[in-house]
């Protein structure tokens, strides 16, 4: 990896943690989760870096994918298990990451630690050349010695400029055959921890979509909408709630409806935990090098 790319990384990975940090640090009781939201992809776009995917808030057997959509009332209630994830990136190097709040009391702390403990152990084996089936390993043994189970069809992943998956998982649980990862990779390993199942499965949609296909519309709104994403955010996730200032709620609304049909869109599935356990996670993105970078740390 070049030194300017290497740089880039680093910047993503810094602004990431600043606005990870500050939607922490909202997530109270009675707080909208729009108004994190709005405040953390602020904070990524005003330091100069573009949003990476549409920020992800999952409460409790919720492990993935919730976004709010546009005027969303959701507020923050006592004792919820929230789950944030956020991605920045500059000219294309992503920064992924995500932790874990409890609102206002303490009732799943031993889970909270669980994830992030597993993260950490399996960050400590991140070298060029590391058989991923050892990482994933290391997260679901840690896991389970706390006394949960890891979500085995969640996976980290590999990342290359403007793309969030670029082929590589790093499952949570040991899976044998699994890949190297090698000098100059990057990589997002997020374990998940649950008192559930340890399977997630789609729930409803989500307001999350992604370009897959050219597409053949003939409304204009759809047309404007794939120009614009492919502008802004090529095909890195976007949420419905980002377009619709420019082409109004009900426009979009439809206007993706029809770019799903057509499919140029794919549109996520909100993931919830099978035997509805509550979920936590925690995620960092490494640069793989003889001395790997957590970018996000
Ligand atoms: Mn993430
Ligand atoms: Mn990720």
């Amino acid at each position: 990896m070049d030194e300017t790319t290497l740089e880039r990384y680093v910047r993503a990975g810094v602004i990431a943690r600043k606005a990870l940090d500050a939607a922490a640090g909202r997530v109270v009781e009675g707080v909208k989760l729009a108004d994190v939201v709005a405040e953390a992809e602020g904070i990524i776009k005003d330091s100069g870096a573009g949003v990476a995917f549409p920020m992800n808030i999952s409460i409790d057997a919720i492990a993935a994918h919730y976004t709010p959509i546009p005027d969303d009332p959701k507020v923050f209630e006592r004792g919820q298990v929230v789950k944030l994830d956020l991605g920045a990136h500059v000219d294309g190097c992503i920064a992924d990451t995500a932790t874990t709040v409890e609102v206002g009391t303490n009732d799943n702390t031993p889970m909270v630690n669980a994830s992030r403990e597993a993260l950490r152990a399996a960050i400590e084996l991140v070298q060029p050349g590391v058989r991923l089936e050892h990482v994933g390993k290391v997260i679901e043994d840690t896991i389970r010695d706390a006394g949960f189970s890891p979500i085995i069809n969640l996976t980290g992943h590999t990342m290359r400029s403007w793309e969030l998956h670029a082929g590589k998982s790093v499952y949570n649980v040991r899976r044998s055959g699994s890949a190297v990862l090698e000098k100059g990779e990057v990589v997002a390993i997020e374990p998940f921890a649950t008192n559930g199942e340890g399977r997630v499965g789609d729930s409803s949609l989500s307001d999350i979509y992604r370009i897959v296909g050219p597409g053949k519309v003939r409304m204009r709104t759809a047309r404007q909408i794939l120009d614009t994403v492919l502008k802004e955010y090529r095909t890195l996730p976007f949420a419905r709630r980002m377009l619709v200032k420019r082409f109004g709620l009900a426009q979009t609304t439809i206007a993706l409806k029809q770019l799903v049909v057509s499919r140029a869109l794919h549109n996520y599935s909100i993931l919830k935990e099978h035997g509805n356990g509550i979920v936590t996670q925690a995620e960092h993105t490494v640069v793989v090098l003889d001395d790997p970078i957590v970018t996000t740390a």
